[in-house]
């Protein structure tokens, strides 16, 4: 019996012909082979739906194969600090492609070697020997180790909703039930103590304990950062108690803060230091983690009881080295400090316009966190802001808020787009206009399937263009057109036994009339004023109200 599967498709990516059908057949490809061997929860992606494939990347901007362009304020979730493929990195890698890929193991490695004596030179205080990985989650892991093994003690001190990565030991770290519980039992002896809270963390503290593991400011916790002077008090706490302080900045480190790390703010060194994301340059994935040789000797007696086959390769290496030399010679976290004021100044002022949307902004340098009023709200802008050609996304331990986390060169005038179109969504949604757009979308998905729904489509489609011209006069006719569209839709579902509910996946090109309309309208800048029954104008509808605070907790949580 033959062990391998004749059928499948072996060739090498792109497995089509170029023609010009070629970005599609790609596209499609991509997404079927993700929802058939990646997740089948790729089906659910906005980008999948919309074909929307990655296809170049540059700068700020990444590309699909259609060829629209996305100013990246996600910046892959903190890894392009430096950009999308800087040249200087991707020379030292094409370089480092003609030398040594890989390393033997056995001959002394001249790459790691440099990028520790880098690492050693631009990280605080008296961290000097480096031990490189391939992830934030092995920096984690790594560092754990090495705070149980130069201590002698067990019992490690997080915070909620911190977060550290997904093997066992990050993951035990970590400080969110929903990435935890479902793998229990995790490793004994983690405690997790509220994020901010001093007393708290010294009332965790007995005889077994080895360290606290902190963020300077918790990243996918939903950019929390905590009061000045926190972080310094955490130091002499665990000075006090002769304790490690292990400071995981894999997503605050390589400047993304202002600083080159986050720790400098409050002039701390930690015991030990976990970097990862940034520092390949966005274009290796590297980790690692940092101590002092105080601390070092225990790896001494055998240097491989901790180790890793790809650690420290010379092409990962020769990434971060370039990156180092980016981040100097270019200032970025100077820079980081400068454009994250300016972003920050910009949705503050977005906030004092749109309280009963914006909750809260906050951050350091370019790490920022913009919370909305609900989940739900989140979600809607994220959508449309990816239709406007801005790519964010939300924490992964808090759902209200979306990050924002650019490459560490980003212009003024960039970010100056960011903020129009976050805005002209803001105006949209408050408008009522993105219901309209979401039913038109919804309603030409279906006519696709269900022939029932053409005419309503066709109605939709010419009331939607026209509340570009005359919103206030057609709002009550699209709505009465929205619920016949629902009767009509639930019925065909009765029918046909499908789905009655398109999901809120749409098009490009389905929604291309919309966009049109749009263009033309010059409404863009102010609020739509719905006409109640009477033929009044109402001067907020329900949705523009003020939240109160106890709404917005409850939509938090
Ligand atoms: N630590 C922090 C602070 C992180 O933000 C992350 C990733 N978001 C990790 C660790 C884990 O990194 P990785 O995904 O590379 O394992």
């Amino acid at each position: 019996m033959a062990v391998y599967k004749k059928d499948v498709q072996t060739k090498r990516f792109p497995l089509v012909e170029r023609n010009s059908n070629h970005y599609q057949e790609i596209a499609s490809s991509a997404l079927s082979n993700s929802i058939n061997h990646l997740n089948n929860a790729y089906s659910q992606k906005l980008s999948g739906a919309e074909g929307a494939v990655e296809f170049r990347d540059e700068g700020v901007y990444t590309y699909d194969n259609k060829g629209r362009r996305y100013l990246d304020c996600l910046g892959g979730y903190g890894i392009f600090n430096v950009g999308h493929r800087h040249p200087r990195v991707i020379e030292a890698v094409k370089m480092q492609l003609d030398q040594v890929c890989l390393h033997s193991q056995e001959l002394i490695n001249p790459w790691s070697a440099h990028l520790a004596s880098q690492l050693a030179a631009i990280t605080p205080g008296d961290l000097q020997y480096s031990f490189f990985c391939n992830s934030g989650s092995e920096a984690v892991e790594g560092a754990i180790k090495l705070a149980r093994l130069y201590t002698g003690k067990t019992e490690i001190i997080s915070t909620k909703n911190a977060y550290h990565g997904v093997s066992m030991g990050a993951l035990s770290a970590t400080g969110r039930d929903v990435f935890r519980k479902p793998f229990a039992p995790l490793l004994n002896g983690f405690s997790h103590v509220e994020f901010g809270n001093i007393e708290a963390m010294e009332a965790a503290i007995n005889e077994n304990t080895a360290a606290v593991i902190l963020e300077p400011i918790q990243g996918e916790g939903g950019i929390n950062v905590p009061s000045d002077g926190y972080l310094r008090k955490v130091r002499q706490l665990t000075e006090k108690h002769g304790i490690l302080l292990i400071l995981d900045e894999v997503q605050t480190g390589m400047g993304r803060t202002g600083r080159m790390f986050a720790c400098e703010h409050e002039s701390v060194v930690p015991d030990i230091l976990c970097l990862a994301k940034a520092l390949g340059g966005g274009v290796m994935p590297i980790g690692c983690f940092m101590a002092s040789a105080k601390i070092w000797k225990v790896l001494e007696p055998n240097p491989t009881i901790h180790n890793s086959t790809f650690g420290g390769n010379p092409l990962a290496c020769s990434a971060a080295s370039a990156c180092i030399e980016v981040l100097l010679d270019e200032h970025l976290p100077a820079r980081a400090a400068l454009m994250g004021n300016y972003f920050m100044r910009k949705l503050n002022e977005l906030k004092e316009r749109y309280p009963e949307r914006i909750f809260d902004v906050r951050g350091k340098g370019l790490l920022i966190g913009l919370e909305f009023t609900s989940k739900d709200l989140r979600e809607a802008v994220q959508v449309e802001l990816f239709h406007r050609g801005v790519i964010v996304a939300s924490t992964l331990n808090s759902n209200c808020t979306f990050r924002i986390e650019p490459p560490l060169i980003i212009t003024e005038s960039q970010i100056n787009f960011m903020i129009d179109a976050l805005e002209s969504v803001l105006i949209d949604i408050g408008s009522g206009r993105l219901d309209e757009i979401q039913a038109l979308a919804e309603a030409q998905e279906l006519a696709a399937s269900e022939p029932a729904a053409i005419s309503v489509v066709s109605e939709l489609t010419e009331l939607t263009i026209s509340i570009a011209q005359e919103p206030e006069a057609v709002i009550d006719e699209i709505s009465a057109a929205k619920a016949r569209l629902r009767r009509r839709v639930r019925a065909a579902a009765r029918v046909s036994g499908s789905k009655a509910t398109a999901s809120r996946r749409v098009g490009e090109a389905r929604l291309a009339p919309v966009r049109e309309s749009r263009a033309k309208s010059d409404l863009s800048k102010k609020k739509v004023a719905k006409p109640n029954k009477t033929g009044k104008k109402k001067s907020a509808g329900k949705k523009d109200k003020p939240k109160s605070k106890a709404y917005r907790a409850k939509a938090r949580d």
